[in-house]
């Protein structure tokens, strides 16, 4: 899963951060409104922690221009508690939650899940393969033959989640990187062969389902 944290004060986007990362979601950050959107337009985000007060664009112009561009992606919506929060127009501006500074930090994860679950269910997705089930949520792939549980790590489902969203489509290393992995990642790096390879070793050790496809990159069912 990745966010997009948006914070201006670095001594507390740092260890809002580190304490996600800790608990398997992939960061990005950004450290004003205009950054934010730039950010938005060029990657995909499974859900965005916006500060409210930020400098130039505020939280509530940025959550309405990402929806003005008919992006739905979940919003939580960070204020001070000194703050009189306007909630009515966070929630129709395009938020989906809001928290209070300070906020505990386990409390934070458990609305980023439910916000996220929220939004999948609407997309009512199932995702598949073989005789495989996927649970992006628990990091697992049940195979229902076999009556197996397999445990992913967080990227290695990243990618198998892209791959299974793209419908057999021929996906390139550039671009699972960076969907995938974070912004620091480095684009030339052989990140995406080795995810592949303990992907496969996992869930399809035969190589039936995914696809290698030289100079172009990898697809599943196709
Ligand atoms: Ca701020």
């Amino acid at each position: 899963m990745k966010l997009l944290l948006v914070e201006d004060e670095e001594s507390l986007r740092r260890p809002v951060k580190y304490f996600l990362e800790r608990n398997n979601f992939t960061v990005d950050e950004a450290g004003d409104g205009q950054e934010a959107l730039d950010m938005v337009d060029t990657n995909e985000y499974d859900c965005i922690l916006l500060d409210l007060n930020l400098p130039e664009v505020d939280g509530i112009e940025v959550a309405k221009k990402i929806r003005e561009g008919k992006n739905l992606v979940p919003i939580i919506m960070v204020t001070a508690r000194s703050q009189v929060y306007d909630k009515l127009k966070g929630f129709t501006q395009g938020a989906d939650d809001y928290v209070t500074k300070p906020f505990d930090l386990k409390e934070l994860v458990a609305r980023i899940n439910a916000v996220i679950k929220r939004s999948s269910t609407n997309k009512e997705e199932n995702l598949t393969f073989g005789d495989n089930t996927v649970f992006p949520e628990r990091n697992l792939v049940i195979d229902n033959k076999k009556g197996k549980e397999i445990s992913l790590s967080n990227k290695e489902m990243g990618v198998l989640q892209y791959l299974l969203r793209s419908k057999g489509e021929i996906i390139s290393s550039e671009v699972l990187l960076e969907h995938v992995w974070d912004r620091e990642i480095d684009m030339f790096s052989e990140t995406v062969k080795t995810h592949i390879k303990t992907l496969r070793k996992k869930v399809d050790p035969t190589k039936k389902y995914i696809k290698t496809v030289r100079g172009k990159g990898y697809c599943i069912n196709c």
